[in-house]
């Protein structure tokens, strides 16, 4: 059911908080044993939830759209009581003394918290390979990955194992499991959803955003999420708009720049070609599509991996076994606890990137690496400032390939950085973006469409998505693995 439905049943008295949300977790524990998407299940915390917005109903007061709406979080945003160990041994036992200000917000809004998703260490990876703990599958076929770092919050929405989900997305990691899960996935403005209890990992990336199965899901999810927040210096003062008002089924009048870049060499041809279909369909309903250069674009990978990773390698100093988490014990004296601790607390990417990060950051290397980064950086961002000036939205593919076999790119890290090649630009360039799903491949694997809107232009790029989707019936179809 979608969030409107459910809310239906239960201003209707249908069905209550409480029976969908035993529903739900009877489903979890039906298809975990197959699909690995949630570290922990919340069942107590959620049911008391459900009863207090069953409680609220019958008391005759009125209820917001996400009241009763089941849910997961991806485990890197904290929660107050709830473990979250961002994937990590370092922070296995971790439960936070706060909640983050999307997870105080939601709750508020009286969604029943599910439970915690798996993603890679600390959101690192596009595969949830990276998490100590379990490998995320792909619903539409188990030898598969459900892509990262959120892949447990797509495979769980993709399953409805939850109606929706909280993903974060730094270089991709929203709309890149979205995509290869089938999914809608959204990588909101940087600045528009507060970062206040989200681990850092690349802070001038980092942003949360809604995965949902339809378009408007995605959109509520957003508006119960975005909004400024002192806590957040980064944190962008503008009013939300409800952003399911401005829905229409076509889209005249709207132009869409097709990013060249983004095709030919490295892309699946089955990706390509769904692609170009889907834009024909843009222009059946009305757009107007021309191409557009953003000649930086083959950057984005490097100048990612000098700027995400040197601000990793800062952000995750604060594991030093001292303040909280995992410690070494008998450690001779202070240096060897932190050098045993982290050995023994981190996983192999977390430390390359580690290392990577620190050597960019380093006396000597500082400008020819950071510095040079941050300078190609303006450059990218001005690619789209261009384009923008031209068109509406910028689409192109949300991944060069459909969901790849677990092992399969894991030992080449390089292979596994080339995943996030189209998602990359735009957290460099701190635009929005969504995927949505557009077709499968030869294997019967989804395919996401990326459409990447202006600052601030999340309602346009939804419009879009919208209109899309609802001229398709993909949606509809649903995983073989339920
Ligand atoms: N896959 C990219 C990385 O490993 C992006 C991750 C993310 O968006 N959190 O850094």
């Amino acid at each position: 059911m979608s969030i409107r439905e459910i809310h239906q049943q239960l201003v209707r008295k249908e069905r209550s908080a409480t029976e969908i949300t035993q529903a739900m977790l009877e489903r979890i524990q039906v298809l975990e044993p197959k699909l690995h998407s949630f570290l922990c299940v919340t069942a107590e915390h959620a049911l008391q939830q459900a009863q207090k917005v069953d409680a609220k109903i019958a008391s005759g007061e009125e209820i917001g759209l996400l009241a009763g709406i089941p849910l997961g979080i991806k485990d890197v945003i904290c929660t107050k009581g709830i473990t979250t160990t961002c994937g990590s041994r370092i922070l296995e036992n971790f439960v936070p003394l706060y909640d983050a200000t999307v997870s105080e917000k939601l709750l508020e809004a009286g969604a029943i918290v599910l439970g915690k998703t798996n993603c890679d260490e600390f959101a690192m990876g596009s595969s949830t390979e990276n998490s100590a703990y379990q490998v995320t599958l792909n619903p539409w076929d188990l030898e598969r990955v459900a892509g990262g770092s959120s892949g447990g919050s797509a495979a769980a929405v993709a399953t409805a194992e939850c109606t929706v989900a909280l993903g974060t997305d730094t270089g991709g990691s929203i709309r890149q499991p979205a995509s290869i899960c089938g999914v809608v996935g959204l990588k909101p403005t940087y600045g528009l959803i507060s970062r206040y209890g989200l681990v850092a990992y690349g802070s001038s990336l980092d942003q949360i955003g809604p995965i949902a199965r339809t378009v408007e899901d995605a959109a509520i999810l957003l508006g119960g999420i975005a909004g400024y927040d002192s806590r957040d210096a980064t944190s962008l003062k503008v009013d939300i708009p409800d952003y399911t008002k401005s829905f229409l089924p076509e889209l005249r009048g709207k132009t869409i720049g097709l990013i060249q870049e983004s095709f030919g060499e490295g892309i699946d041809s089955d990706v390509e070609q769904t692609i170009n279909q889907a834009i024909q369909q843009l222009e059946e309903l009305g757009a107007e599509v021309r191409e557009i250069s953003c000649p930086h674009f083959r950057y984005g990978i490097p100048v990612y991996y000098l700027i995400a990773t040197s601000e990793a390698s800062s952000n995750l100093a604060r594991y030093d076994g001292v303040k909280y988490g995992f410690r070494a014990e008998d450690s001779k004296d202070l240096q060897s606890m932190y050098i045993r601790t982290r050995s023994a607390g981190f996983g192999t990417e977390v430390k390359l990137r580690i290392m990577l990060g620190t050597y960019a950051l380093s006396a000597g290397y500082y400008d020819a690496y950071y510095l040079k980064a941050q300078k190609v950086r303006t450059l990218i961002k001005q690619d789209f400032e261009r384009a923008f000036e031209q068109v509406d939205v910028l689409v192109c593919p949300t991944s060069p390939c459909t969901a790849f076999k677990v092992g399969e790119k894991a030992i080449d890290p390089l292979s596994m950085y080339l995943a996030d090649i189209m998602t990359i630009t735009i957290n460099l360039a701190g635009v929005p973006a969504v995927s949505v799903l557009c077709g499968f491949d030869n294997k019967g694997l989804p395919i996401g469409l990326q459409i990447i809107g202006n600052v601030l232009q999340e309602e346009v790029i939804l419009q879009v998505a919208y209109a899309y989707e609802q001229s398709t019936t993909w949606h509809q179809t649903t995983p073989s693995v339920i």
